[in-house]
């Protein structure tokens, strides 16, 4: 897989949890047996229909782009907001490979009424090469790496296949 096959859920768990974006990677999947995940999905499909324009260049989903162009990521908690914020960072760094300068983006908590602004920092380009690196080496692991628990383990797709 190319850095440019990488998807924005796999920054996120890049973020979230090393072994949960190995299984992921690998096509185990559980996320239609967990409720935590439906009811994301529920949030994403409900809210903000007037807007909604998801558009997808690749492997990535932006769920969508307003008026004034400024692409949004919608979810329904905060837990993990630094994941979010680098899957928006990762989308806004994609489209300025792409030659699109500049782009803005929001992350929206519609069931917390939250919104955060994200745009690429200095030296977030150079830290995109690495952290593109260290996907690479932990895909290319044959074994994923051991659970290591954290506080999101209990609302995780995975939490059986770790812990039981
Ligand atoms: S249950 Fe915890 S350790 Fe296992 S994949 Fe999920 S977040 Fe990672």
């Amino acid at each position: 897989m190319r850095q440019l096959d990488f998807t924005g859920t796999q920054v996120n768990y890049y973020f979230v949890c090393k072994r949960k974006l190995w299984l992921f990677s690998n096509d185990i999947r559980f996320e239609n047996e967990n409720e935590y995940v439906q009811l994301g999905r529920l949030v994403d499909e409900t809210t903000y229909k007037r807007h909604k324009k998801q558009i997808e260049i690749g492997r990535i989903k932006i769920d969508f782009v307003d008026n004034q162009g400024v692409i949004h990521e919608v979810k329904k908690s905060n837990k993990v907001e630094n994941a979010h914020i680098w899957q928006l960072k990762f989308y806004i760094h994609r489209l300025k490979t792409m030659g699109l300068e500049n782009v803005r983006g929001e992350l929206d908590y519609p069931k917390l009424k939250k919104r955060k602004t994200v745009s690429l920092d200095p030296g977030d380009d150079e830290r995109f090469e690495t952290l593109f690196k260290e996907i690479r080496e932990i895909l290319d692991q044959l074994k994923p790496p051991q659970p290591v628990r954290i506080p999101v383990c209990g609302k995780c797709a995975y939490y059986e296949f770790c812990y039981a």
